[in-house]
């Protein structure tokens, strides 16, 4: 057998790039804001992993957690019985969320949240009577894992064009990310609602009562940090509420403090149906994801068994123990540490830095809110280069971590970091950026 043991093979951004396949970078360790790599360099992180070690690594209470909860119970099925921590976590979270979105239904990822908050959609519709809202509405540029039903609301169509068409009667809100008209500007709120507007478009096109639900990510991020202007979102939910429709928001990446509230519904002020929650939630250690959803979708669901039977879902893992046990730790640093708020007491100083790449001449357009950040680099002549990518690879040469997405690097970082490391990043990032061709 001459094939390599290579299970990069297995994990796209590595297989996306010939050049990344054949160098993996390996990271053996971690602690705190930073990577150790197998040739013992440290590097700042700068994406909190994959956007969820919002407390940074290696967080001794979570590890603790983890050890006794495997010492004293390992595994519960969740159907037909449960343990006292999933009720602790469910209510703990209920408590982090505001209004009535009090209920909890546990996944195992960001995927999984976004099929199970789909089929409660359309199972919710059809358990009072309205078994024709089947449709589902996504928007242009939104992603929403790898699974079925999130590649087909997912706005990135190269993501689905080689499975064809998943899910019918899909759809997707248009959202051409303009700089000069929806970029997020301070004191100008107000710029790009106007895109909401589509959302109309969409309802007179398909007959709003066959429309189940609307899903959005508030911040858009593996696409690039597209970040709406407050209105926005509000204008979505008068949409949704005027025609019945349900209004998901998917905060895989916005929940758990990234944008300097607990979670997107409270900074934008905006209450959703559902929301998808994953990544921070357990700190990236254990994989756990939740669903949010409100008294009315619960109760719709509590007034007969036979409307149970309507959503029969739920994963072998579902509120599994140890999963239950981190995201208690996780939940304790973000409160003891007021992690969850700290991306607005430190936006300005996270802006400034920002900001302050947006002279170098290939960078076209930056974009910030709370602890997330992006740096876009001039395409040629509207197609995308490989610019980004050239720069994570210097980037981590000299000691950083960054995110890239054709022309856009994304930055999130743990919610633990210090100014000093804010003054690392960007500092090793100009000096990236200035010598890019
Ligand atoms: N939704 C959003 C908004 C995400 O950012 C992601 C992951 N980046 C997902 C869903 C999928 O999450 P997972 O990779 O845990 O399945």
């Amino acid at each position: 057998n001459n094939r390599p043991n290579d299970l990069s093979a297995f994990w796209m951004p590595f297989t996306a790039n010939r050049q990344f396949k054949q160098t993996p970078r390996m990271l053996v360790a971690a602690e705190g804001m930073y990577y150790t790599t197998d040739d013992n360099r440290q590097i700042l992180d700068g994406t909190a992993g994959l956007w969820c070690c919002n407390a940074g690594h290696k967080r001794a209470k979570i590890n603790e957690a983890v050890r006794a909860q495997l010492d004293e119970l390992d595994y519960a099925p969740a159907f037909q019985m449960g343990h006292p921590k999933a009720f602790e976590l469910a209510t703990r979270l209920a408590q982090l969320m505001p209004g009535d979105l009090n209920h909890v239904f546990y996944t195992n990822s960001g995927s999984e949240s976004v099929e199970t908050a789909l089929k409660i959609a359309i199972a919710y519709h059809r358990a009072r009577g309205e078994g024709q809202r089947t449709r589902l509405i996504g928007r242009e540029r939104g992603y929403h894992g790898v699974n079925f039903g999130g590649i087909s609301v997912g706005g990135i169509p190269t993501n689905r064009k080689t499975f064809g068409t998943m899910l019918g009667g899909v759809d997707h809100i248009r959202h051409t990310h303009l700089p000069e008209e929806n970029k997020f500007v301070r004191g100008e709120p107000e710029n790009g609602v106007w895109l909401a507007e589509d959302l109309e478009r969409l309802c007179a096109l398909h007959d709003p009562s066959t429309i189940a639900a609307v899903i959005v990510e508030p911040v858009a991020g593996s696409t690039g940090v597209l970040i709406p202007p407050k209105g926005y979102l509000k204008r979505l939910r008068e949409i949704c509420t005027k025609h019945g429709i349900l209004l998901i928001f998917d905060e895989v990446i916005t929940g758990f403090g990234r944008i300097g509230t607990p979670f997107a519904v409270d900074y934008f002020d905006v209450q959703p149906d559902m929301v998808t929650t994953a990544k921070g939630l357990t700190n990236g250690t254990i994989p756990m994801g939740a669903v949010f959803a409100t008294d009315a979708i619960y109760d719709a669901f509590m007034t007969g068994p036979e409307n149970m039977i309507e959503l029969f879902h739920g994963y072998t893992y579902s509120g599994n123990p140890v999963a239950c046990a981190a995201g208690l730790a996780t939940l304790e640093i973000y409160e003891e540490e007021g992690l969850l708020t700290r991306g607005a007491e430190l936006g300005q100083y996270w802006e400034d830095a920002v900001h302050s790449l947006a002279d170098l001449p290939l960078v076209k357009d930056v974009r910030n809110l709370g602890l997330i950040g992006a740096i876009e680099l001039e395409s040629i002549e509207g197609q995308p280069t490989k610019r980004a990518f050239s720069a994570f690879l210097q980037a981590f040469e000299k000691g950083i971590l960054i995110r890239t997405t054709g022309d856009i690097i994304a930055l999130s970082p743990p919610l633990i970091i210090e100014k000093s490391h804010i003054d690392e990043l960007f500092g090793t990032l100009r000096d990236v950026l200035k010598n890019l061709d």
